[in-house]
C-alpha cells in the first residue's frame, strides 16, 4: 500500500518512514509528486489542522494521505506556543528564532514551573478527503535552559523528557537516537495507536 505523507519536513518524513515502512506501506512525498498545494494551518487544535492538511492533500492527488500537525505547549506560557510552533518567532519553521523565542519568555522560570509536552496529531483520509482516523500522542518533559544534543530538529535540543520508569527519562530529546525517540516521541505514540488501524487498511487494500 502506498501513502502520500503529506508534509513537506523531511525530518517528519524521515520518522514517518521508518515506522511505517515495517507495515509494508510506502512512503509517497509531496516531491516525489511534483508538490502539494499550500494549506492555511489556521485550525483550533492539532487535530484541526492534520485534517485539513490530510484532507487538502487527498482531493488534490485522490490518494489516500497521512497528515501530522505538530508541536510544543509549555504550561506556564498557558499552553504557547502550541499550534503556533513552526512560526513561534514569526517565519515558519524557523527552528533557531523558534527556540530563542521560547528560551527568552522563559528566563527565569524555575525547573519546576518548566513543564511542556509535545503533541502530535496524525490524521488519515482516504482519497475522497474522508476521515478515517484523527490520534493524537503526547509526550511530557520540560524546558532546558539551554541546547543539549545534536539529533532530531526543532525544539529537540532544548526538551528534556521526564516521563519516570521509561529508559530515556532525563534525557534531552536530541541526545536520543531515532530510534529511541520514535519509541516514546508524541509522533511514535500516535503512529502506534494508529498502527492497527493501518493494518487492517493494508490488509484490505
Ligand atoms: P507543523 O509542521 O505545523 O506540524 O509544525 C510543527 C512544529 O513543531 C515544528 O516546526 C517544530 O518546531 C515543532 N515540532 C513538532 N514535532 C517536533 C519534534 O518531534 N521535535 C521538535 N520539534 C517538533
Amino acid at each position: 500500500m502506498e501513502l502520500l505523507v503529506a508534509t513537506g519536513n523531511a525530518h517528519k518524513v524521515a520518522e514517518l518512514r521508518s515506522m511505517l515502512e515495517p507495515l509494508g506501506i510506502t512512503v509517497v512525498t509531496p516531491d516525489d509528486i511534483g508538490g502539494l498545494p499550500e494549506v492555511v494551518e489556521d485550525g483550533a487544535t492539532f487535530a484541526e489542522n492534520a485534517v485539513k492538511k490530510a484532507a487538502g492533500a487527498a482531493l488534490h492527488t485522490k490518494r489516500w494521505c497521512l497528515a501530522d500537525d505538530s508541536g510544543i505547549a509549555v504550561e506556564h506560557l498557558n499552553g504557547a506556543p502550541g499550534v503556533h510552533s513552526a512560526r513561534y518567532a514569526g517565519t515558519h519553521g524557523d527552528d533557531a528564532g523558534n527556540n530563542a523565542k521560547l528560551l527568552a519568555e522563559l528566563a527565569g522560570v524555575p525547573d519546576d514551573q518548566r513543564t511542556a509536552k509535545f503533541v502530535c496529531a496524525l490524521a488519515l483520509v482516504d482519497a475522497d478527503g474522508n476521515a478515517l482516523a484523527v490520534i493524537e500522542g503526547e509526550t511530557h518533559g520540560r524546558i532546558l535552559e539551554s541546547p543539549i544534543g545534536e539529533n532530531g530538529f526543532g525544539y529537540d535540543p532544548l526538551f528534556l523528557f521526564t516521563e519516570p520508569d521509561l529508559p530515556q527519562s532525563n534525557r534531552g530529546f536530541a541526545t536520543l537516537s531515532s530510534a529511541e525517540k520514535n519509541a516514546i516521541s508524541h509522533r511514535g505514540r500516535a503512529l502506534h495507536d494508529l498502527a492497527q488501524q493501518l493494518r487492517q487498511l493494508v490488509g484490505a487494500e
